[in-house]
């Protein structure tokens, strides 16, 4: 980790989720000098139906840190499984464990509804840990030194952009990324392993294109080939103003709630 450089750190749940929601924007934060950072909290053991649990881990892992190299990125394994991520104190100190190593200004976090609990699990221990790792007395269970401050937290969207009732999320601005949709398929494209496994599961016939036609989705929302969309958390104690929009400028547009409404697949 740089000191000086600034901070990104992408924190979702299964290797794949990040590339899937959020990697062309973390493309476009390197480009604008920011150091990245890619966590998941669970490992990908459920994602083979030929592999056992630790050995599709340990090719997910592989998978997750070449995508993170692509952006010269780094990538943290946080030590939870599949279909057991949970709110309680283990998974905690693991976020914030992370959360310390990386001491970010900016972390993305799957959004407090998703279709699968793995998923608004994460998204809680992301969002605690994001608060309390600024809190020297928070035991994380390891020699940790307290985050800098609270950073500007935003949420992803949903997988399939709709909650579990198949509603569309309140998302508040899409960022095109349509200069860095090649960076985003070859990141999504490191996790080779997911392509039997998600035709297998979802009936998802190639993964690629179903990124491509989700990013479609969100930038015909604001007149853009492609975009991802996000919710910033401002709720007390977290930075409110948009940081992605000082950052990123036009490319970062605000989306009205009507347009929110179109957001959705
Ligand atoms: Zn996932």
């Amino acid at each position: 980790m740089s000191v000086n450089m600034k901070r990104v750190l992408a924190f979702h749940c299964h290797p794949d989720d990040v590339e899937f929601q959020v990697s062309g924007t973390l493309a476009l934060l390197e480009q604008a000098g920011w150091e990245i950072h890619i966590a998941t909290m669970a490992g990908g053991e459920v994602g083979s139906v030929v592999l056992g649990g630790e050995a599709i881990r340990a090719v997910r892992l592989k998978e997750a840190a070449a995508a993170a190299d692509l952006l010269g990125g780094h990538y943290h394994y946080a030590g939870g499984h599949d279909l057991c991520i949970q709110y309680d104190s283990w998974h905690l100190r693991q976020a914030v464990r992370i959360m310390r190593e990386v001491d970010p200004q900016i972390v993305f976090a799957p959004p407090p509804t998703d279709y699968l609990v793995d998923h608004e699990e994460t998204s809680r221990l992301v969002r605690t840990a994001a608060f309390i790792a600024s809190v020297p007395n928070y035991d994380c269970g390891e020699p940790s030194i307290a985050t800098a401050g609270i950073p500007h937290l935003y949420y992803c969207h949903a997988a399939g952009l709709s909650d579990i009732y198949g509603r569309p999320l309140p998302m508040q601005m899409a960022v095109d990324i349509s200069a860095v949709i090649d960076i985003k398929r070859e990141m999504l494209a490191c996790h080779a392993s997911q392509r039997s496994w998600l035709q297998y599961v979802n009936g998802m016939d190639d993964y690629l294109q179903q990124m491509e036609v989700d990013a479609q989705v969100q930038g015909q929302a604001v007149g853009v080939v492609f975009a991802e969309s996000f919710m910033q958390h401002l709720g007390r104690g977290h930075p409110t103003d948009n940081l992605l929009h000082a950052i990123l400028g036009d490319r970062c547009i605000p989306l009205s709630l009507e347009h929110g409404g179109n957001v959705h697949a």
